[in-house]
């Protein structure tokens, strides 16, 4: 596994507590893209922005409800949170 990630990033919800895994950037990036464009914004202006070139070393932390929202609540997690 690579494990070689330069960056984090995670929704707005992470500060109020939410329960939340950390998922592969790329993943992130798919999902958004599979998404209306309405969405996909919507979505993204709640993470901490980050080139997309960038993506593989990227960690994007999301809650349950952000992650729902881009359909990553199937098990296609790369690393679990160190942070549950
Ligand atoms: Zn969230």
């Amino acid at each position: 596994m690579n494990r070689q990630f330069f960056y984090e990033r995670e929704c707005v919800h992470r500060d109020k507590g939410a329960e939340g895994e950390a998922y592969n950037g790329m993943f992130f990036v798919q999902a958004l893209q599979r998404l209306q464009s309405t969405d996909a914004l919507r979505i993204a202006g709640k993470v901490s922005p980050f080139y997309w070139v960038d993506a593989p070393r990227v960690l994007v932390w999301l809650c349950r409800e952000c992650a729902a929202e881009l359909h990553l609540e199937t098990p296609r997690v790369v690393l679990q949170s160190a942070r549950r």
